[in-house]
């Protein structure tokens, strides 16, 4: 008989930017270590802000993780030394497209503990995929919130500050703040008074 594997599963850590994603992402991974689990991490290439080969917090705390430019070379990465892994963590999932989802079922079926962080909105307020996808599918879905820069309040928005509109805007500095319902103004700054298609958002 074949042996049977015992399937891992999906965690999904979500908010705005500033809500502590990458710092909870980081815990959990430094946790399964502490556990001897062997893990590994990933980042796509569009997110450079830090480090080449660590992911990092707003607050400084980092990660060793791989730099990979799209799924199929997450795929490549992970497969070459798959039978050491016991944890995956993914941060700015985001920024990934929609075969994340085939991977991730993939490895929760080979046994594999994934860890998925990525933004849930866009600067639009609109969902950003794969997060949502990956959130339906998910065992556990942990939903962060920020600190609202207006007021204080619990901030679920990412806001864009200024009126860019270049598609491509990572974490810039200044560029982006954390906003609760109430002080939420997308295209507050813009000329722009259409909503970007999805396909535009994604390349947020
Ligand atoms: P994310 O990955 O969700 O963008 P990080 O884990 O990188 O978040 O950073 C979270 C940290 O950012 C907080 O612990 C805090 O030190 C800092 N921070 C800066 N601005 C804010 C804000 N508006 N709300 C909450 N935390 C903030
Ligand atoms: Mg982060």
């Amino acid at each position: 008989m074949m042996p049977t594997v015992q399937p891992g599963r999906i965690e999904v850590i979500t908010g705005p930017m500033f809500s502590g994603k990458s710092e909870e992402l980081i815990r959990r991974l430094k946790r399964a270590r502490i556990a001897k689990q062997r893990v590994v991490c990933f980042k796509p290439d569009i997110d450079l802000r830090y480090h080449r080969s660590a992911i990092a917090s707003h607050s400084a705390q980092t990660h060793d993780a791989c730099v990979v430019a799209n799924v199929e070379r997450l795929r490549e990465a992970l497969f070459t030394q798959i039978d050491q892994i016991e944890v995956v963590g993914i941060d700015e999932a985001q920024f990934f497209d929609d075969t994340l989802i085939a991977l991730s079922l993939e490895l929760m079926h080979l046994g594999k503990r994934v860890l998925i962080a990525g933004l849930d909105t866009t600067f639009a307020g609109e969902p950003f995929r794969p997060i949502p996808d990956l959130m339906a599918i998910a065992d556990e879905v942990m939903k962060l919130s920020a600190v609202c820069m207006r007021c204080g309040a619990p901030a679920v928005h990412t806001q864009r500050l200024g009126g860019s509109q270049e598609l491509v805007v990572v974490g810039a500095a200044g560029m982006y703040e954390a906003r609760c319902r109430a002080h939420f103004e997308p295209f507050a700054d813009s000329e722009q008074l259409e909503l970007p298609t999805a396909e535009v958002a994604a390349k947020m």
